[in-house]
């Protein structure tokens, strides 16, 4: 009994050992390998940290005499420092909390017979949660996947809600308890651009189209236990972070939680938050009188608001000013009716009215556009905005951009919007786009031509619509090469590595309004670093994806990715108290 009790308290002090984050000295100079600023000069020997800030960067002799004897010396044995990256448009907690879902997804299944066995799989076994969840349905990426029909959803769950999401997150599958618990029957009327499949007689299909559709399903959702919510989360941070990143922007805190933003400002003042996130809220989820932050020091700020002016070009809504393709793609997996656009959300007057509201209030207003009658639509309206509210700097955003046309680029340029760019879709699409779109697919996510009309644009990957990995981001944005295919698609719109790399720091800290604090590194900027096992500006571009992250920093602190350590561990104990207790 002596000697359990010994074991058990010894096993228990070398875990809190081990739990407990490590900290670095408050005073560090860094040599030994490249340091890469973003910057001017682009290369330095050393720099120098105090309290969470870069005192001096320069030759090793001059950093090591103005730090003098206090500073640790830490030396990068080669590898290459640089300031954190930084993603503009993502969605954590909609990642954190597919992170537990079935996943079909095309980056694990080649076809719908290996999908459909994973759902039987999944479901004949015990399932505790009140609704199933799968996701990752993907008919550009799987070829010759129908649709799942209601009947074989019923079938394969005849009890328990069960809802498949698609990768694009724009649609979803419900069976018949799904729809029954959200309260959706044949005489719901369809939310404003979007749908609720239904039958030549009217009867429901169990598809469920568009963003205002898919929320309405998932409103019925039952949340989980908060503090389990907040554990998948900072897992979900902590994976941003093993990706290099030091700062997010959340844009649009979708994903079913009590309260996504109190959620994600609780982690502000916490040191061991894995990443910074700078948020843009749904309008619903914001207060007017409530002014944006302005204080940069801390790990949350409150920057914007999201709004969707089109849809996903993979499920028929991208407001494109063309049709999209008539093709088997379009028609026999999409169901699109040859001549099909994509609608628009907003009118012109009420979007005026939205995007006054929120720009006169002093937001800075991202608008999600992917075709060209949205990009056009948003545009009038800021113009119109502009006119009577005059804003200098005022840092609104076009995202994603698949088909936006140089005139809009330049137009944009002179109104004062920043593009953000989704070029994974050429990664993991590219292969497919021309039977969306044609011809056009020469043009999609034109990065170059924005580089060139002197925007200082950023690429994203709007996770969970693609993995994290900003060095795949930054690849596919050099080569513009499919994962299915050898050939560049519209190789004019290559970025050069150092566009790329600009792209995921010193530009994305300016779109999230930050670039006074972060992207780059100088003197008097937070320490927030990312350590690369290779300097990629020496690195070929085919090679990038083979750079390993090796750790990252914030205020000069080395941020812990582990999942477990003692602050998880005690959010951890609350979430089983709260499943207790309910
Ligand atoms: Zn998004």
């Amino acid at each position: 009994m002596g000697i359990a009790l010994l074991v058990l308290v010894g096993a228990a002090a070398l875990f809190v050992r081990y739990a407990t984050p490590d900290t670095a000295p408050s005073e560090v100079v860094f040599l030994g390998g490249d340091i890469v600023t973003m910057g001017d000069p682009s290369v330095v020997e050393a720099m120098w940290i105090k309290d969470g800030r870069i005192e001096q960067l320069g030759s090793e002799s001059a950093v090591r005499e103005a730090a003098g004897s206090d500073a640790e010396i830490v030396s990068l044995d080669g590898a290459t420092l640089m300031p954190g990256f930084i993603e503009p448009h993502t969605h954590p907690l909609a990642t954190a909390l597919l992170g537990s879902a079935i996943d079909v997804g095309g980056f694990t299944h080649d076809s719908r017979a290996q999908m459909m066995e994973t759902l039987h799989e999944a479901l004949g076994g015990f399932l505790p949660q009140p609704w199933i969840i799968a996701f990752g349905w993907d008919p550009i990426m799987i070829r010759n996947l129908a649709p799942p029909t209601l009947e074989e959803l019923d079938e394969l769950s005849p009890d328990k809600p069960l809802v498949i999401l698609t990768q694009a997150m724009h649609e979803a599958f419900a069976n018949s308890a799904a729809l029954r618990e959200a309260g959706i029957t044949r005489d719901t009327p369809d939310p404003p651009g979007a749908a609720f499949g239904r039958d030549e007689h009217g009867e429901l299909t169990g598809s469920v189209l568009e963003v205002n559709a898919v929320n309405y399903l998932l409103r019925a959702l039952p949340a989980l236990p908060p503090a389990l919510t907040e554990l998948m989360l900072r897992w979900t941070l902590a994976d941003y972070a093993r990706g290099g990143f030091t700062t997010i922007g959340v844009l649009g805190p979708v994903g079913r939680a009590e309260d996504p933003i109190g959620l994600l400002r609780g982690l502000g003042d916490d040191p061991h938050a894995p990443v910074r996130s700078v948020v843009y809220g749904l309008p619903s989820q914001l207060d007017l009188d409530e002014k944006p932050d302005t204080n940069h020091d801390t790990r949350f700020e409150l920057r914007g608001v999201k709004f969707w002016m089109d849809g996903s070009p993979y499920t028929g809504g991208a407001a494109f000013a063309e049709p999209y393709a008539d093709t088997e793609l379009t028609r026999e997996e999409l169901h699109l009716k040859p001549g099909h656009m994509g609608p628009l959300n907003y009118e012109l007057g009420a979007f005026i009215e939205e995007l006054g509201r929120f720009h006169r209030a002093g937001y800075h207003v991202a608008v999600h556009t992917q075709g060209e009658r949205a990009i056009e639509r948003v545009l009038d309206a800021a113009e119109a905005v502009l006119k009577t509210d005059p804003w200098e700097d005022h840092r609104h955003r076009l995202e994603h951009n698949a088909l936006i046309t140089t005139e809009q680029i330049q137009r944009a340029k002179a109104l004062g919007f920043e593009l953000s760019f989704f070029t994974d879709h050429i990664y993991y699409y590219g292969d497919r786009l021309p039977e969306l779109v044609g011809d056009r697919a020469e043009r999609y996510m034109p990065v170059g031509t924005a580089f060139r009309a002197g925007h200082r644009a950023t690429l994203h990957s709007d996770n969970p619509m693609t993995p994290i990995g900003p060095l795949r981001v930054m690849r596919t944005s050099m080569l513009r090469i499919p994962r299915r295919g050898d050939e560049p698609l519209a190789p004019t719109e290559r970025l050069t590595v150092a566009e790329a790399f600009a792209a995921m720091t010193t530009h994305a800290a300016r779109q999230l309004g930050v670039e006074e604090h972060r992207g780059s590194l100088e003197q008097g900027k937070a320490a927030d670093l990312v350590l690369l096992s290779r300097n990629p500006f020496d690195t070929a571009p085919e090679e990038l994806g083979d750079i390993e992250v090796l750790g990252t920093w914030i205020d000069g602190q080395p941020v812990d990715t582990r999942r477990v350590s003692r602050p998880n561990l005690s959010i951890a104990l609350r979430a089983v108290r709260q499943m207790a207790a309910r």
